[in-house]
């Protein structure tokens, strides 16, 4: 079975990987959008050197294809690339095509964490609240030394950075309520809302419901980002037909809405995982279709401002602004939410470092990148900063803890809700 793609769905066309990267003319418009090469100034590190490595590996001119690890490995799978190039070349797509050719199987860890999420979700949640009542005693900090000793120091610095260890999961808590007969919306659970941020999840049910009426939780597994990221693409293909099917059982209608800017940017690429299963493709297309992230479902609703809210800014997330083009969504709900206290972000596209694992695979830059944003957040004396992305949630509260303290990160949806709330009391009506 093959471990790569081969072929990727381009803006202008379906393209084979390779041709898809050859479309890279190397004019080298994109090099001040790509945060890696501002930082670096490394050619390798930059999304025409990228594309070039990846180029090479298919055409087995590397003489030493180890030698383009680093430079694959250290993309950020921003996108901030394709969005300023003309040709809009798909380099994030490009790069994971060059990385799975290098691999010679996935991360062992990927590939258990992925089986867990997707087919085994009761064992993972009774491993996590021992790990996360561990955490709540404190006990976990001594087994740090141990696994950066057995090589896994990026679980030891991911143990460091989640800060909240919930004891009961969002599946849990959204299954609890009531079935709608005739659902206006499903809720998609992002893994980041399930298992680390609950509270996040409820606040954008509240919001669904204040906003469109009744609807149903999908009771959905992983998305299958991780997989497709760190993984197996067959793992990613199951985790995206499990979660076709299940959209199809509840009518195959209603917006499926998520409110993790990354795994709903994926849902929306599922069409991309089918290219040589025209039946499955259509149904990946039908499901893609009907997609929204949480941004995108606030970007026009009549929200009330919330009152007496602290200078608060917005950050966005790469998979909302370049992933789903959803630049200006989240910042037109947020200017609403926030009213006279909103402030304007500079470099808000540019990404905080956090991408995933990046964080733990690439601790160096990431603290680069986690110190110009709060830089940027705190020029603008913001005391609280939205997001929507869980890597952006995690990363900002790691960040913002260790160089502006005095500032808080939520996700929108949480605003809104609170917004909500606020409304209802005085007597304003939210709609959508
Ligand atoms: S990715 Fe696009 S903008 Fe960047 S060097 Fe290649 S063709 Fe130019
Ligand atoms: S995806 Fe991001 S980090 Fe990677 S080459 Fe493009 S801009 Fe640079």
């Amino acid at each position: 079975m093959s471990t790569e793609l081969s072929r990727l769905l381009t803006d202008l066309g379906e393209k084979s990987s390779y041709d898809a990267a050859s479309q890279c003319c190397r004019c080298g418009y994109c090099e001040q959008a790509c945060p890696t090469y501002v930082i670096t100034g490394n050619e390798a590190r930059s999304a025409r050197g990228r594309n070039q490595m990846v180029r090479l590996l298919i055409e087995k001119r590397l003489a030493d294809p180890a030698s383009a690890r680093v430079g694959l490995d250290t993309c950020l799978l921003c996108g901030a690339c394709t969005a300023a190039c003309y040709a809009r070349v798909p380099t994030a797509d490009i790069v994971l095509e060059g990385r799975r050719m290098l691999a010679e199987k996935s991360h062992w860890l990927a590939r258990i964490l992925c089986r867990l999420l997707s087919e085994h979700r009761g064992l993972l949640a009774f491993g996590l609240k021992a790990a996360n009542l561990a955490k709540r005693l404190g006990l976990t900090a001594c087994i740090r030394p141990f696994l950066r000793l057995i090589g896994l120091p990026g679980l030891a610095l991911a143990e460091e950075h989640v800060r909240e260890a919930p004891l009961t999961f969002l599946y849990e808590i959204l299954r609890r309520r009531p079935v709608a007969a005739d659902p206006q919306w499903l809720y998609f659970a992002p893994c980041g809302p399930n298992f680390l941020y609950p509270r996040v999840g409820q606040a954008t049910v509240a919001v669904l419901e204040a906003l469109r009426g009744n609807g149903n939780f999908l009771d959905n597994g992983c998305c299958g980002l991780l997989a497709y990221n760190y993984g197996d693409v067959e793992d990613a293909r199951r985790a995206a037909r499990r979660n076709i099917v299940l959209f199809e059982a509840a009518g195959g209608r209603s917006p499926v809405v998520g409110d993790c800017s990354s795994c709903t940017a994926f849902l929306k690429s599922y069409p991309q995982l089918f290219l040589g299963e025209p039946d499955w493709r259509g149904r990946a297309e039908r499901f893609a279709a009907v997609v929204l992230d949480a941004p995108e479902l606030l970007r026009d609703a009549a929200l009330p401002p919330l009152a007496g809210l602290a200078p608060a800014t917005y950050h966005d997330s790469c998979r909302a602004c370049h992933g789903q083009g959803l630049k200006d969504a989240g910042h037109a709900a947020m200017r609403r939410l926030a009213g006279p206290s909103y402030r304007e972000l500079q470099e808000s596209d540019v990404c905080c470092g956090g991408a995933g694992a990046y964080a733990f695979r690439n601790p160096g830059l990431s603290d680069e990148l986690i110190r110009r944003k709060v830089g940027r957040i705190a020029a603008t004396g913001a005391r609280l900063v939205a997001a929507s992305g869980t890597s952006c949630l995690i990363q900002l509260a790691q960040g913002l803890k260790k160089y502006y303290p005095e500032c808080e990160v939520v996700h929108l949806s949480e605003l809104a809700a609170r917004a909500i709330a606020q409304g209802a009391q005085d007597g304003t009506q939210a709609g959508a």
